[in-house]
């Protein structure tokens, strides 16, 4: 019988993930469908219990539902300190988070270790989160800049081990990115449409740092033009778009997608 995945978020038109996931079901021959689902917030518990009472057999969730659900599902370790869901096994009505894993793949696969290594990490939102957990596990030395820097101290306050935060004014970034290997940006400045933005000096970057950026709208963001001009190792979000939804893939059917095929269709529907 067909498995029936989904993702809910409001607004929901614009994911990308239907296509990325139809085309690994269709690329390993799966008798599995992916849909997207318009769900608004007073709607989601009728959803949450509705997809479960459907048979539905596995969900993402975005954007705004990520943490109003964590009520509706149980949430697994890891989601539980993220303090969000993006993805829900009906087998079981466990809820993951697999931000983390979006975030590891995408180093992994471009050959960047992040054991031990010095981070800045641009923002203190919820991708920053992930971001900030993905560090935390890999042992790095993390350095958190935010703008609204009260936000930067208080999930730095929360993962202890010696996290720093700092503000984003160049007194203090230039420093820090100086002694940085890795410089992850979890701001949404430069995303479409505001894509003349960059969240820091181009002149402060050095040819030693793997740049992250994980915008994915658009694929090579300012800060990923100006690291590459500069020599530095970039990495762009659409990795984690993909390495994210490939371990939701994972949890739900146990076994490993086929990760390329997943990136070629997302990267031919943001070039469009
Ligand atoms: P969020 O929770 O709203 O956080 C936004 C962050 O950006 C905050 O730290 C905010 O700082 C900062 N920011 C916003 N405007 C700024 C500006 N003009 N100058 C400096 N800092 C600014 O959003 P999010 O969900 O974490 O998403 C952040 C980015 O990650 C988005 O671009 C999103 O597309 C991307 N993302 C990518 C993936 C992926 O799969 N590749 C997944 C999730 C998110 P304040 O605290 O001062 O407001």
């Amino acid at each position: 019988m067909i498995q029936i995945f989904g993702v809910i978020g409001d607004p929901i038109g614009h994911s990308l993930s239907p296509e990325m996931h139809n085309a690994a079901y269709h690329a390993l021959g799966l008798d599995c469908i992916y849909l997207p689902f318009h769900v608004r917030a007073e709607r989601l518990r009728d959803a949450i219990e509705g997809a479960g009472a459907l048979g539905i057999r596995g969900l993402n969730v975005t954007v705004p539902h990520k943490v109003a659900v964590m009520e509706l599902v149980e949430p697994d370790l890891l989601a539980r300190k993220i303090g969000a869901v993006n993805t829900i096994d009906f087998a079981t009505l466990k809820g993951y988070n697999t931000d983390v894993a979006g975030i590891t793949g995408s180093l992994e696969s471009a050959g960047v270790d992040l054991r031990g290594k010095r981070v800045l990490l641009l923002g203190a939102g919820g991708a920053a989160r992930a971001a900030a957990f993905a560090s935390i596990e890999a042992g790095c030395k993390l350095v958190i800049a935010n703008r609204t820097r009260s936000k930067g101290e208080k999930l730095a306050d929360e993962l202890g081990r010696g996290v720093n935060a700092i503000g984003l004014e160049d007194d203090e970034i230039g420093p820090a990115i100086a002694e940085s290997d890795v410089l992850i940006n979890a701001t949404s400045v430069g995303m479409y449409p505001e894509i003349d933005k960059i969240p820091i000096r181009p002149e402060l970057l050095h040819p030693d740092l793997v740049v992250f950026d994980l915008i994915y709208n658009p694929l090579e963001t300012m800060l990923l033009s100006e690291a590459k001009k500069k020599g530095c190792k970039t990495i762009s979000g659409v990795k984690m778009l993909v390495y994210q939804g490939a371990a939701s893939f994972r949890i739900w059917l146990g076994i490993d997608p086929p990760v390329d095929v997943m990136e070629t269709v997302v990267r031919e529907r943001l070039i469009l």
